[in-house]
C-alpha cells in the first residue's frame, strides 16, 4: 500500500510543473523504491483525424534508473484519450523484485493513472495554447505567436540575421467579391501555403488575419522576397475552372539592427513603414527610416513614463502674456505646458498628441488647472494683483460629461474667485463633437466661467463657432497673420470676424504677433488684445511674477527690438 509520505512527495513534484515530461521522471523517483519501479515509457499513437490529418505518434522514457531489470516490460496498462489516441504505459521492474504483488500491482495503477491524468491536461493547455497562438484559417503564427518566436530569437540573439517585415494584400476585397468569401479564403490559403513553401530554415511567416501577414527573412533574401510580395500568381476556382489570379502585396521592412530595444519594436515599425508605403505611388514597399524608429523609440517612452511624470509633478506650468495693445498692459496671461524630463524640455507638440490618443490627456489637462489656481491663489495671497489665466483644455476632455463639475470643484476648492480663470477650447469639425461642447460651453457660461474657442480660423465651421458657441473669448490663429504679405481679402475677412464677433459680443485676441507691423495691422483691423513672441515667449511662474509687479510694456522698446 503506497505510503502517505512517498505518495504526497509524488503528487507534489507531478503538480509542479504542468508539463508532463518535466516532471513525470523526478515524480516516479520518489516511489521507484517502495514499489519497485525502474522504467516506465509512454507510447502515444493517434490516428489521422479530419484536424489532425498526419495523425500523430511518439515514444517517450518517462523514468529509468540503474538496477532495471533488462528485457520485456513486465507490466502494461493502456489507455484512450478523449481526441481518440491510444496511450500505452510500459512498466519494467528493479532487479530485487521479481513479480510485484497484488497491492503493489495497484499501487501502479494509481500511479499511471494519475500521470495520464496529468498528461492529459498537460495536452489539452498545449492545445489552447497552440490555438490562441495560430490563425485557424492558414495555420500560421498569429501576431502572438509571432511575437512569442520574435521574443525566443531576440534572447537567443539571432535577430541581427533578419529583416522584418509587415505586409498586406492589394485589393484583396475585389478578389473576395468576383471569387465570393470562402474561394477568397481558399485563395489566401493557397497564398499563404505558397509562401509557406520559400522560406528557408528559421525563416518565420505569420498570418495576423484579413489580408494581414508579416514575415522575418534572412537579410540577403529581402530583395528575392520583396519580389515575390510584388506580384506572385495563385489559382483560384470559378464554375469548376481553374483561373490565376495576381496576388500583390504592399510591405513595410525593418532592417533590424543593433538599435533595437525590445521585438515589438520591429511590428510598430513595420507597420508605420507598411502605412507609408500604402501612400506611395513609386513603389509597393518602404524601409523604416531613422525617423520612424526615433519617433516609435521616442512616444514608447513617453506613453511609458507619463503617469509618473504627473504623479511626480514634473510638468511645470510657463505663463505667455496677453496685452492690451491700446494702453501696452497685460490683460491676461495663457498657460502652457512644459515637461522637465531627464533635465531636458519636451514641447507640448511632442506628447499632446500622444496622450490624447491614449485618452490620458484630461489628467493633464486638469493638473494644470489645479496649478494655476494654486499660482493664482499665491498671487492674490502676495497682493500681486493676478489677471485671467486661460487653461488649455483638449477636444478629448470635452466628451467627459463630468467635466464642468470637475473644473468648479477646481476652482472652488482653491478658494479663488472664478474670474481669474477662462477654459480655452478648440473647434470642431464633427457634429457629435460639436453638440458636446455646445452643451459644455453653455454649462461653463451659466457657472460664470469664461471660455474661449482657441485657433479660431484654423477650423472649416468658424462662422458656425460664432453663431453657435456660448463664448466669451475668439483667439484668432496665427496663420490669419503668419504670411509675409497679408493680402486685402486677408485684411477684409479679418475686419469682419472681428465685427461680427463684436456685435455678438465676444471679444478678439490674436495669437503669434512676433511682428510690429502684424501688430499695426491687427490694431487697423480693430483687435486690441495681442498675444505672442512680440511681447513675450511664454516663461516660468517667478518671470511673469515680474510681468504681474509691473504690468506695462514700454512700446518704444517692443517696436526697437
Ligand atoms: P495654443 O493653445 O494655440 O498655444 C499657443 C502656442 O503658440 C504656444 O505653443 C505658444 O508658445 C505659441 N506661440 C505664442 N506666441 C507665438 C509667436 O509669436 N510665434 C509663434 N511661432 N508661436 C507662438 P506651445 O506652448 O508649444 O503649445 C502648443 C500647443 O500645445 C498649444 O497651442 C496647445 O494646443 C497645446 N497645449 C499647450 N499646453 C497645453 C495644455 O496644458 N493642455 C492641452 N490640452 N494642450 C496644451
Ligand atoms: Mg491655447
Ligand atoms: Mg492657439
Amino acid at each position: 500500500m503506497l505510503c502517505c509520505d512517498e505518495f504526497s512527495k509524488f503528487l507534489g513534484i507531478l503538480n509542479s510543473s504542468e508539463n508532463t515530461y518535466d516532471v513525470a521522471g523526478r515524480a516516479l523517483d520518489e516511489v521507484s523504491e517502495l514499489l519497485g519501479i525502474g522504467k516506465v515509457t509512454s507510447h502515444f499513437y493517434l490516428p489521422p483525424t479530419v484536424t489532425t490529418p498526419q495523425g500523430s505518434e511518439s515514444l517517450t522514457t518517462l523514468y529509468d534508473r540503474v538496477g532495471t531489470v533488462p528485457g520485456e516490460p513486465s507490466y502494461e496498462k493502456s489507455y484512450r484519450t478523449m481526441e481518440g489516441a491510444a496511450v500505452n504505459y510500459n512498466v519494467w521492474p528493479l532487479g530485487r523484485v521479481t513479480m510485484w504483488t497484488e497491492e503493489e500491482l495497484k499501487d501502479i495503477d494509481t500511479v499511471l493513472d494519475l500521470i495520464f491524468m496529468h498528461n492529459g491536461r498537460f495536452r489539452l493547455i498545449s492545445k489552447m495554447k497552440q490555438v490562441a497562438m495560430t490563425n485557424y484559417l492558414t495555420g500560421l503564427p498569429n501576431s502572438g505567436g509571432l511575437m512569442a518566436r520574435l521574443r525566443n530569437y531576440y534572447d537567443e540573439g539571432i535577430l541581427l540575421k533578419y529583416n522584418g517585415f509587415c505586409f498586406n494584400l492589394r485589393s484583396f476585397g475585389l478578389i473576395n467579391r468576383k471569387f465570393g468569401q470562402r474561394e477568397g479564403d481558399s485563395i489566401i490559403k493557397r497564398y499563404a501555403a505558397f509562401l509557406q513553401s520559400i522560406m528557408e530554415p528559421g525563416e518565420i511567416l505569420s498570418h495576423f488575419g484579413g489580408d494581414n501577414f508579416a514575415a522575418l527573412i534572412l537579410k540577403d533574401r529581402t530583395e528575392e522576397f520583396l519580389n515575390i510580395l510584388g506580384g506572385t500568381i495563385i489559382y483560384g476556382n470559378m464554375d469548376g475552372k481553374r483561373v490565376p489570379v495576381r496576388i500583390e502585396a504592399v510591405a513595410g521592412v525593418l532592417e533590424i539592427d543593433s538599435t533595437l530595444q525590445n521585438p515589438r519594436q520591429i511590428l510598430e515599425q513595420c507597420t508605420l513603414a507598411m502605412q507609408v508605403a500604402k501612400n506611395t505611388l513609386s513603389k509597393p514597399y518602404f524601409f523604416a527610416t531613422e525617423e520612424m524608429k526615433t519617433r516609435a523609440f521616442r512616444e514608447k517612452r513617453i506613453s511609458a513614463h507619463f503617469r509618473e511624470a504627473i504623479r511626480d509633478e514634473e510638468f511645470q506650468i510657463y505663463y505667455q502674456p496677453k496685452v492690451d495693445t491700446c494702453t501696452y498692459r497685460v490683460v491676461g496671461a495663457e498657460a502652457l505646458v512644459r515637461w522637465f524630463w531627464d533635465g531636458r524640455i519636451v514641447p507640448p507638440a511632442d506628447f499632446i498628441p500622444l496622450v490624447e490618443r491614449e485618452g490620458s490627456v484630461t489628467d493633464l489637462d486638469l493638473y494644470m488647472l489645479e496649478h494655476a489656481c494654486r499660482d493664482i491663489a499665491d498671487w492674490c495671497a502676495r497682493g500681486l494683483d493676478p489677471v485671467t489665466v486661460s487653461v488649455n483644455f483638449s477636444r478629448r476632455d470635452i466628451s467627459d460629461p463630468l467635466l464642468a463639475q470637475k473644473v468648479m470643484n477646481i476652482i472652488n476648492n482653491s478658494g479663488i474667485d472664478r474670474k481669474y480663470i477662462q477654459i480655452e477650447v478648440t473647434e470642431t469639425t464633427s457634429e457629435d463633437e460639436c453638440a458636446k461642447l455646445i452643451g459644455f460651453l453653455n454649462l461653463m457660461n451659466s457657472l460664470g466661467i469664461e471660455t474661449a474657442i482657441d485657433d479660431f480660423g484654423s477650423g472649416y465651421s468658424s462662422l458656425n463657432t460664432l453663431r453657435n458657441f456660448a463664448v466669451n473669448v475668439i483667439k484668432i490663429d496665427r496663420s490669419f497673420i503668419a504670411n509675409d504679405s497679408i493680402t486685402i481679402k486677408d485684411e477684409i475677412v479679418l475686419h469682419n470676424i472681428i465685427d461680427m464677433a463684436r456685435e455678438l459680443k465676444i471679444d478678439v485676441i490674436t495669437e503669434g504677433v512676433e511682428h510690429w507691423d502684424q501688430l499695426q495691422l491687427l490694431k487697423k483691423v480693430g483687435c486690441y488684445t495681442i498675444q505672442g513672441f512680440l511681447f513675450d515667449r511664454p516663461m516660468p511662474k517667478e518671470e511673469f511674477e515680474k510681468r504681474l509687479e509691473r504690468k506695462i510694456y514700454d512700446p518704444a522698446k517692443i517696436k526697437d527690438a
